[in-house]
């Protein structure tokens, strides 16, 4: 950040009083700009015993499957988003059921939720960011084919919750690749 958002003078990086870490700081009006995690919402959402994959559009991991998901926006619930997101990359309606994992990202400062959902009906499609979208089976999941690590833990902890016949929540943290 070069430059503040509120008048459009130049920002510094200095340790508010107070605080414990470097913030950028506006010369002129003082604002303090906060930068924060942000929070990456989506669903695994059942067919019976089959899960919603898409295969992505856009970079990162163009080509890639994904379970349904994407950054919140400001003024919804962390549920809503979840089914937001569905309909926007799947065009399918999903129930809600339960959060399921919380994973953290801190080298790329984000954090994955993701909910536990139904489709309503057996209706879905390529929405604008997606390829291609399909039910699988735990058997014909493509592992090697996933677009993130937060998405492949989040579909084995599903598969292992399911098999044992209860679903916990989850929580965990995603670490760089060495
Ligand atoms: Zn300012």
């Amino acid at each position: 950040m070069n430059f503040c958002s509120q008048c459009g003078n130049p920002v510094t990086l200095r340790i508010p009083p107070g605080d414990n870490l470097p913030r950028h700081i506006c010369v002129e009006c003082a604002t303090i700009h906060y930068q924060n995690p942000k929070i990456v919402v989506g669903a695994v959402a059942a067919w019976g015993d089959r899960v919603l994959l898409c295969r992505r559009a856009i970079e990162p991991r163009h080509g890639y499957w994904t379970l349904p998901a994407g950054f919140m926006e400001n003024g919804e619930s962390t549920a809503d988003a979840a089914a937001r997101e569905t309909l926007e990359e799947a065009c399918a309606r999903i129930e809600i059921d339960a959060l399921f994992s919380v994973l953290s990202i801190p080298h790329i400062s984000q954090v994955h939720m993701l909910y536990r959902g139904r489709l309503i009906e057996q209706s879905f499609a390529p929405g604008e960011e997606s390829l291609e979208v399909a039910l699988f089976a735990e058997a014909d999941i493509p592992w090697d084919q996933l677009a993130f690590r937060t998405i492949s833990r989040t579909l084995k902890l599903y598969f292992e919750d399911r098999r044992k016949g209860r679903f916990e929540i989850h929580g965990g943290e995603v670490i760089p690749p060495p």
